[in-house]
């Protein structure tokens, strides 16, 4: 899978995008991510990518040149278009729905906004879809697009270690996912819960899956209206 993101912040892309395990799964070949200085697709002499809205009002317009250009030059590096997401508090909310869906794809292309956003032509013309991160308003689209690159390329086989590490996570299968114990036994006074030291995996199991549901319930009932179990 292919990430291509344009940006103004490219080291602050690469910055996140390089550590940890996506940082990892990069370095061993099981996904491309690359990010893109927009500047580089203006055609102005000052390398300006941004002007005043038409109609007036405070605030800069990214221009749509240097982001269609900046989309063409990878389309032509691939052999099929890619996905194109806007990053936008307009679009409709990530989720790990979404990340799911979107992992399965070979390509996307996003872009990322700041000022007032981006021309709306360039999106007219080139996005398939506008993603938000929250219902908040950021000052550039670099944030929520490492977090849904983030959060899609974990998804990707052989990025994490075992498909249990995100089938069996909050929201993978509608509930949120059950407490974790690690050494000591005993900290602070409180023990480990009994059931975790008895090897039992039935009984270990059936007491996570109850965890899962009691915190659903008490944290997001919203969830367990729509959850299959
Ligand atoms: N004027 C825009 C509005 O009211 O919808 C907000 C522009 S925001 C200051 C600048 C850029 O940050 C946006 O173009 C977008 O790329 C990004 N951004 C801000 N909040 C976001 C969110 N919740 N989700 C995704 N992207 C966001």
């Amino acid at each position: 899978m292919r990430f291509d993101i344009a940006t103004l912040f490219p080291e602050m892309c690469e910055a996140v995008m390089g550590e940890s395990i996506i940082g990892r799964a990069r370095r061993a070949g099981l996904i491309k991510l690359y990010c893109h200085q927009i500047r580089d697709y203006t055609l102005d002499k000052h390398r300006r990518v941004d002007d005043s809205p038409y109609g007036g009002g405070k605030g800069m317009v990214m221009q749509a040149e240097p982001i269609y250009r900046c989309w063409q030059a990878v389309c032509a590096q691939l052999e099929e278009k890619p996905h194109v997401i806007y990053m936008s508090p307009k679009g409709s909310v990530f989720n790990q729905k979404k990340a799911c869906e979107l992992s399965r794809m070979k390509n996307i292309f996003v872009i990322c906004g700041h000022y007032e956003g981006v021309d709306q032509r360039v999106i007219d013309k080139i996005v398939d879809e506008e993603i938000s991160v929250g219902d908040y308003v950021l000052t550039g689209g670099e944030l929520p697009a490492m977090v849904m690159c983030d959060c899609t390329a974990r998804l990707v086989p052989g990025v994490l270690a075992a498909e249990e590490c995100f089938t069996e996570e909050s929201h993978f299968g509608g509930l949120l996912e059950y407490p974790h114990y690690t050494r000591p036994e005993v900290w602070e006074g409180m023990e480990v819960p009994p059931v975790l030291l008895t090897g039992h995996h039935k009984n270990i199991a059936a007491w996570r899956h109850e965890q899962a549901v009691k915190i659903t319930a008490e944290r997001r009932p919203d969830m367990l209206e729509t959850s299959e179990d």
